[in-house]
């Protein structure tokens, strides 16, 4: 099959082409992130007190990382780097609150992600052709916005269905002859689950692809949604800091994802050591998006965990591919595709007075979704003949946890010393998931 190309010119720039625009994207970057009352100290710190202190790509190196708790701090406007008048959209990392990580685009922004998306969209094959069906949330998140306009950009039809009621998700599909839907990979399984119910078999579809991101999956995983649907599944990867979708995807060999590198500077670091490891070896992704207005990022750690394929790819594009995600480098946990930090859940359960000193987080499959469980220790004495208080209690933690994490948990309630203890450092979190 010929590979298809957005906009031949820039997938397929040679190396030295492709140095030379990261070159000229990190000083404007730089000048950029001056503007900011973040980075301004920061650069200066380290001596780089304009663009012209960038001299050659080694000179990242001088930056200093930035991190997910850097833009809480910055949190709400101290990464801006225009007027506030510029600024045309916010998003925000998927289940974070309290202070989330939000990032900011203008008009040129907008249309930029939309360029990226546009050709992480036609390097699958997908063109004005397609039927596309965008099965993620439309809220805050970029999955689902970010991606609509670079569908949109395509020219493709797209269906702004969103999560949820999956039963008209199927009719949608089987009505509109839906051939390409984006979808966390858990989510397509579960609607996989209910076509039986609805009717309908893989068959009575005119689906031919997905884009899978959002959450970690295996190999495996992408045979089995390939299998069961008769459909090719496209990796797509992506960060809300970075953009959100179109920072990395495959192309129609579907073996590892072309991060565009005229957009973003990649670097893979050793966890402990902060410094690059070889192509190939496995690390913690950092990136610097070069040609954002209104919101610098520089050396941002992304804590996924992949390494860069040495090989050049045989469909041309000549950006480097990373690997599928095998993990993060911190506790991060996906579940449905939001992203949840112990220490939120954590957070909630102790500030009740009625809880005792021990908690645990279970995470497991429930079908093909994950499903959230959160047991907890209750002080001595509450246990009685009247279950009402407890149950109250226990409905008081449900609606606390599903506001901050936006998921709505099962929480059980355990009398005293009935939750396993540890004796060295405490297990709060089991995941079963990684065991299926
Ligand atoms: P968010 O900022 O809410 O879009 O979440 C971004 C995070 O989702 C990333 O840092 C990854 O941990 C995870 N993620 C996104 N796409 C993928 C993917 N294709 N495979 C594995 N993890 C992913
Ligand atoms: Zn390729």
């Amino acid at each position: 099959m010929a590979t298809k190309f957005w906009d031949k010119e820039a997938e397929t720039m040679s190396r030295a082409d492709i140095e030379r625009r990261q070159l000229a994207g990190l000083k404007v970057a730089v000048a950029r992130a001056l503007q900011t009352p973040f980075y301004k100290p920061r650069l200066e710190g380290v001596g780089i007190k304009g663009p012209d202190d960038i001299k050659s790509l080694a000179d990242l190196q001088r930056i200093p990382y930035t991190t997910k708790d850097d833009l809480r701090k910055a949190y709400p406007y101290g990464m801006v780097a225009v007027d506030r008048r510029d600024i045309v959209r916010l998003h925000a990392s998927s289940g974070t609150t309290g202070t989330p990580t939000v990032i900011y685009l203008t008009q040129k922004d907008v249309a930029r992600c939309a360029d990226f998306m546009a050709r992480s969209i036609s390097a699958t094959g997908a063109d004005a052709n397609d039927v596309f069906q965008n099965v993620v949330n439309y809220g805050l998140f970029t999955g689902g916005l970010v991606m609509h306009y670079g569908a949109e950009r395509v020219g493709m039809l797209v269906i702004p269905s969103g999560t949820g009621n999956t039963s008209r998700q199927i009719k949608f599909m089987k009505d509109f002859g839906t051939t390409t839907v984006h979808a966390t990979p858990s989510y397509l399984l579960h609607i996989h689950s209910k076509l039986a119910e609805e009717g309908v078999s893989p068959g009575d579809l005119k689906l031919k692809r997905a884009f899978c991101g959002a959450e970690p999956y295996t190999e495996d995983t992408r045979r089995k949604i390939e299998g069961l649907f008769g459909i090719e599944v496209f990796n797509s990867y992506g960060l809300s800091e970075m953009n959100g979708p179109g920072v990395a995807f495959e192309c129609e060999r579907r073996d590892g994802m072309h991060l565009w590198e005229d957009g973003y500077i990649l670097e893979v670091i050793d966890r402990a050591s902060l410094e690059s490891v070889p192509d190939g070896e496995l690390g913690e992704l950092v990136l610097t998006i070069l040609c954002r207005e209104a919101m610098p990022i520089l050396r941002y750690r992304t804590r996924d965990l992949t390494s860069v394929y040495p090989e050049p790819c045989p469909c041309g594009r000549t950006h480097r591919r990373i690997a599928r995600i095998t993990g993060r480098s911190d506790d991060m946990l996906i579940i449905n595709g939001i992203n949840v930090f112990p220490s939120q859940i954590e957070e909630v359960v102790m500030a009740m007075p009625e809880v005792g000193t021990n908690y645990l987080i279970l995470v497991e499959k429930q079908g093909s979704l994950d499903k959230l469980t959160v047991k907890v220790e209750v002080g001595p004495g509450q246990f009685a003949d009247d279950s009402r208080p407890l149950n109250a209690l226990r409905e008081r933690i449900r609606a606390r946890l599903q506001a901050l994490i936006s998921i709505n948990p099962h929480v059980e309630l355990h009398e005293p010393g009935m939750l396993p203890v540890s004796e060295g450092k405490a297990k709060r979190v089991i995941d079963e998931r990684a065991k299926l």
